[in-house]
């Protein structure tokens, strides 16, 4: 398991918030005991569209943040959505690879549909793997063909590359922000304890029939000693001024983010 954040120093040597940072509006901290139908413990994607699909279940829905809504990897992600996270067809079995392929690109479409509702800066592009090694890619090409998958292929100077055509790009914290508007948020509330149907933070305790914990790292820390299994991943970024944008979407088959 791993978490990876950008972290990047400015001139005054404080860390500088990532791309997507906007001064998005606060949600008011926990202040007294609470009873709700679901709770959901931690606001970013997960959590909030997890809240979002559930709004029309009629439930009262409950999301309590550590922090503020999407300041967890969320806020810090390049945020493709795409069917082609790696190569990772070839490793699954034929049935599980057409499942996986089926998720993604049922995602892909939700997404596609709640553009049609909020902006979130969706962007159509095609999304490409590249190597300068053909050998590295034969397996997952193998797998496009056998699970039927329609893919792209390209050489550029000495890069092979496969594709997906119509994959997409997003504001993540964009998009949190507009699906949070009508839901029922508290930040700065962090969950410590969750027993019997009830979470707890250092002072209050919220009582829910249901409870999703949605904090992308396990809370509690000593069922699969989980922090043991953490470890850093640091990678080098380039940025350029005054370049012309890059036309699609490109990921290393072998690089820093597998
Ligand atoms: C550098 C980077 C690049 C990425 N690029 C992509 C990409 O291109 N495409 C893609 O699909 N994915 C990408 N990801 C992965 C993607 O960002 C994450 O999978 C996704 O955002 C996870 O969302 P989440 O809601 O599960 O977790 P998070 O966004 O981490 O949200 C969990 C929330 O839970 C809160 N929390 C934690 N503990 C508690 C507690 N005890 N009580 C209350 N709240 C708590 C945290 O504060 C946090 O806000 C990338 C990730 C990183 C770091």
């Amino acid at each position: 398991m791993y978490i990876f954040f950008i972290l990047i120093k400015n001139n005054n040597g404080d860390y500088m918030n990532t791309i997507w940072y906007q001064p998005y509006k606060t949600y008011p901290t926990l202040k007294n005991n609470l009873t709700t139908d679901i709770l959901i413990i931690g606001g970013g994607l997960t959590g909030i569209l997890t809240a979002y699909f559930l709004k029309d279940t009629n439930k009262k829905i409950t999301i309590v943040e550590a922090r503020h809504i999407g300041q967890g990897s969320t806020g810090h992600a390049t945020a493709k959505v795409t069917s082609q996270h790696g190569l990772i067809y070839h490793k699954l079995s034929k049935k599980k690879a057409q499942l996986y392929y089926q998720a993604m690109q049922y995602s892909l479409n939700q997404y596609i549909d709640l553009s049609k509702k909020y902006d979130f800066d969706l962007e159509i592009k095609d999304h490409y793997i590249f190597s300068k090694n053909i050998s590295e890619l034969e397996a997952e090409i193998n797998a496009y063909k056998k699970l039927k998958i329609p893919y792209l292929f390209k050489k550029y100077q000495n890069n092979y590359m496969i594709g997906f055509k119509n994959q997409l790009q997003i504001n993540p914290l964009k998009l949190i922000h507009c699906l949070a508007q009508n839901l029922n948020i508290y930040e700065n509330t962090r969950i410590i304890k969750i027993e019997n149907h009830s979470a707890y933070t250092h002072q209050y305790k919220i009582k829910a029939n249901m409870i999703i914990v949605a904090t992308h790292y396990p809370i509690l820390k000593i069922k699969g000693l989980y922090p043991l299994k953490l470890y850093q991943q640091k990678s080098a970024i380039i940025a350029y001024k005054n370049i012309k944008p890059l036309d699609n979407m490109y990921l290393e088959a072998y690089g820093p983010f597998p």
